[in-house]
C-alpha cells in the first residue's frame, strides 16, 4: 500500500490542479490518495473523477485550521462526505475572514517596504476565499524580493515576522466534531510543527482535548517530519491507541520537502488509519 493522505491543489494553497495532483499521486506510485485542502472540499469531485480513471483509491479528505490557544493547529479530517451541509457551511465561516486577514498581512509588509503585495497574492490565489500565506510567498518569490518560499516564511510570515498577522481560526473540539459529523476521521496534522510553539506539556494537553473530542488518528510520517520526529509521534500513537497517518503535505514542485507518495513506510506495528478507510 502507498498511501499519501495529505496534500493539496489549486483549491487552497496547492500550485496543481486537482486532477493533476492525482496524475501525480499515480505516476509516483499511490494507490490510497486523499486531496486535503485547506478548509475547502471543492476539489473533492474532479479529484474521484480522475482518480477514478487511473485506478487510484480516492478519499475525500479536508485540512481544517483551528486555533489551540494562540497557535495554529490544522486537523485532516479523511473520508469526510464533501457534500455534508454542516461541514460545508462551517468550512465557510473558517475560509471568510482569510480576505481581511490578507489585506492586514498586505498592509504590514507595505510597512516593511513591501508595497502591492495583495494584488501580487492575488494572482496566485486561484480561490479568492482561500488567499493565504503561500500565496502572499509565492508573490514575493515571483517578484524577486526572496529566493524561494521557505525564505519567504522564515523572514516575513512566520509567526512573530514583520508579514505574521495573528488569526483566530475553528476552535479544536469544534473541528473534530464537524469532520466526525460528515462521518471523516480526524488526525491531528504534522505535530512536530507545533514544537517550536507548544511545550512537551502543552501538546500533550493539546493531545488529551483532540482525544476526548472524538480525533482517533495522528500523522506519524509527514512531509514536515524527520526520522526522529516520526519516531517520537509513532511513540504517542502506540500510548494512547492512536492510527497512524501518512502525508506528504504536498503543495508543488520546488516548494515540498517530499514529493506527493515519496513519503517514508509507517512502523510496521502502528495500525494505519487506512484500516477504517477501505
Ligand atoms: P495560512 O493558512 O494562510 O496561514 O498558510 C499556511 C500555509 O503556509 C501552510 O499550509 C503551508 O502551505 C505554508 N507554510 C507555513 N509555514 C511555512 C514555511 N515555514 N515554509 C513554507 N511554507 C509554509
Ligand atoms: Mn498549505
Ligand atoms: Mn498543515
Ligand atoms: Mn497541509
Amino acid at each position: 500500500m502507498n498511501a499519501d493522505l495529505h496534500c493539496h491543489s489549486i483549491v487552497s494553497d496547492g500550485c496543481l490542479e486537482p486532477a493533476a495532483v492525482v496524475r501525480r499521486a499515480h505516476d509516483n506510485g499511490v494507490t490510497l490518495l486523499s486531496l486535503t485542502d485547506h478548509d475547502e472540499l471543492s476539489g473533492a469531485a474532479e479529484a474521484a473523477r480522475e482518480a477514478a480513471t487511473l485506478g487510484v483509491r480516492f478519499v475525500p479528505g479536508v485540512e481544517v485550521s483551528v486555533s489551540y490557544q494562540d497557535v495554529t493547529v490544522h486537523v485532516v479530517g479523511l473520508g469526510v462526505d464533501p457534500e455534508n451541509p454542516a461541514l460545508r457551511a462551517n468550512l465557510e465561516q473558517v475560509r471568510a475572514g482569510r480576505e481581511e486577514r490578507a489585506q492586514r498581512m498586505a498592509d504590514a509588509l507595505a510597512r516593511t517596504g513591501l508595497g502591492g503585495t495583495l494584488s501580487g497574492a492575488r494572482r496566485f490565489a486561484r480561490n479568492p476565499a482561500m488567499i493565504g500565506r503561500a500565496h502572499f510567498a509565492r508573490h514575493l518569490v515571483a517578484s524577486g524580493v526572496m529566493p524561494d518560499v521557505r525564505t519567504v516564511f522564515d523572514h516575513y510570515l512566520s509567526h512573530g515576522k514583520p508579514g505574521y498577522i495573528p488569526h483566530r481560526w475553528a476552535d479544536l473540539e469544534e473541528a473534530v466534531g464537524w469532520i466526525r459529523g460528515a462521518g471523516g476521521i480526524a488526525v491531528m496534522a504534522h505535530p512536530a510543527r507545533y514544537c517550536n510553539r507548544l511545550s512537551t506539556t502543552a501538546l500533550d494537553r493539546l493531545f488529551d482535548i483532540f482525544v476526548a473530542a472524538g480525533g482517533e488518528a495522528i500523522e506519524v510520517v509527514a512531509g514536515a517530519h524527520s526520522p526522529e520526529e516520526a519516531q517520537r509521534f509513532a511513540t504517542v500513537a502506540r500510548r494512547r491507541g492512536l492510527l497512524a497517518s501518512v502525508g506528504s503535505d504536498f503543495h508543488g514542485e520546488g516548494e515540498s520537502p517530499v514529493d506527493i507518495g515519496r513519503c517514508n513506510p509507517l512502523p510496521p506495528d502502528l495500525k494505519p488509519v487506512w484500516s477504517r478507510l477501505i
